[in-house]
C-alpha cells in the first residue's frame, strides 16, 4: 500500500446505495493505493489531462475504484465504469472496475465517461421530452451511448490522454 497525492482531483468514498441521496463533495487529495495502484494513478492523470480539451475545464470529480453503480433495467454482465454527472455543479463522480478494464484500454474508457458527462445536460433535456415514451428514450440512450464510444475511440487513437 503507498499513498500518492493527486492535483485536482479527488478520492471519495461513496457506496454506490447511498449515492444519490450523497450531496456530491470533493475535498480529499490523498488517496490510499493498493492493488492497481499504478492503473489507478493513470487513470486520474487521464482524466486530468483529457477533461479541459472536451469543455470540462474547472470541474470537480471524484473518482470511486472498483464499484461501478448499475441501472436496474441494465443487461446481466459487469460494467468496466460509468458516471454520474452533477452538471449544475460542475461535478461528476466517475465509477472505474479496474478488474474489466482491458490493459491499455483505460484512455478510451475515461474519454468514453467524461464525453457521457459533456453531453449529460442534452440527454437530460432529452429525456425530459420523451419521458412518456420508454422505448424513444432507450433510444436516445443508445444513440448517446454509440456516438460517445465513437468520439472516444476516435480521440484515444489519437493519444486523447497524453
Ligand atoms: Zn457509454
Amino acid at each position: 500500500m503507498r499513498r500518492l497525492r493527486v492535483g485536482v482531483l479527488a478520492i471519495v468514498a461513496v457506496s454506490a446505495g447511498t449515492l444519490e441521496a450523497q450531496t456530491l463533495h470533493v475535498d480529499s487529495t490523498t488517496v490510499q493505493y493498493g492493488r492497481f495502484a499504478d492503473q489507478r494513478a493513470a487513470i486520474l492523470v487521464m482524466i486530468q489531462r483529457a477533461a479541459p480539451r472536451i469543455g470540462l475545464g474547472g470541474w470537480q470529480f471524484a473518482v470511486v475504484f472498483d464499484s461501478v453503480p448499475r441501472r436496474p433495467d441494465a443487461p446481466p454482465g459487469r460494467s468496466a465504469a460509468g458516471v454520474l454527472p452533477k452538471p449544475q455543479l460542475r461535478a461528476a463522480v466517475l465509477f472505474f472496475d479496474l478488474r474489466e478494464i482491458p490493459r491499455y484500454g483505460e484512455c478510451e474508457i475515461v474519454l468514453h465517461e467524461l464525453l457521457h458527462i459533456r453531453i449529460s445536460p442534452v440527454l437530460a433535456l432529452a429525456y425530459h421530452v420523451t419521458q412518456d415514451h420508454p422505448i424513444v428514450q432507450d433510444m436516445v440512450r443508445g444513440e448517446a451511448h454509440g456516438f460517445v464510444t465513437d468520439l472516444a475511440r476516435g480521440m484515444a487513437r489519437e493519444g486523447g490522454c497524453r
